[in-house]
């Protein structure tokens, strides 16, 4: 086991206005899940995009809006979201301080994000 700050891991400018970081992966020795990380900042719309796996997460600063079909939900601080494989889903931050979003998903998330290739993609 390990206890690690979140200031001391890579922190990636995946795409515009939008920060990432890799808490726990696959080379932490984790077989099933991925911790991350997310900023997003004020004004800034992450994508509407869908995948085949879940995400589990919630607001650690800031306040946002999470958007699905037809739906959208205020998040912040004190509350958890869970986002169903294959449902539609975007991050708006409407507010004036940065979203800091922590997300879980299955390991199936981590291709996407360590091939720096697929930088800025929504997985
Ligand atoms: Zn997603």
């Amino acid at each position: 086991m390990f206890v690690r700050k979140i200031e001391d891991t890579e922190n990636i400018d995946w795409m515009e206005g939008v920060k990432k970081r890799l808490m726990i992966g696959p080379k932490d020795g984790a077989p099933t899940y991925l911790m991350r990380v997310y900023e997003i900042a004020p004004g800034t719309i992450y994508p509407l995009h869908t995948h085949n796996y879940e995400h589990e997460g919630t607001p650690l600063s800031g306040e946002g809006t999470l958007v699905g079909e037809g739906i959208e939900y205020k998040i912040q601080a004190g509350v958890v979201y869970f986002i169903p494989p294959n449902e539609p889903h975007s991050i708006i931050n409407k507010g004036k301080e940065v979203l800091r979003l922590l997300c879980t998903s299955p390991l199936c998330a981590y291709n996407a994000m360590a091939d720096p290739a697929n930088k800025g993609s929504t997985s």
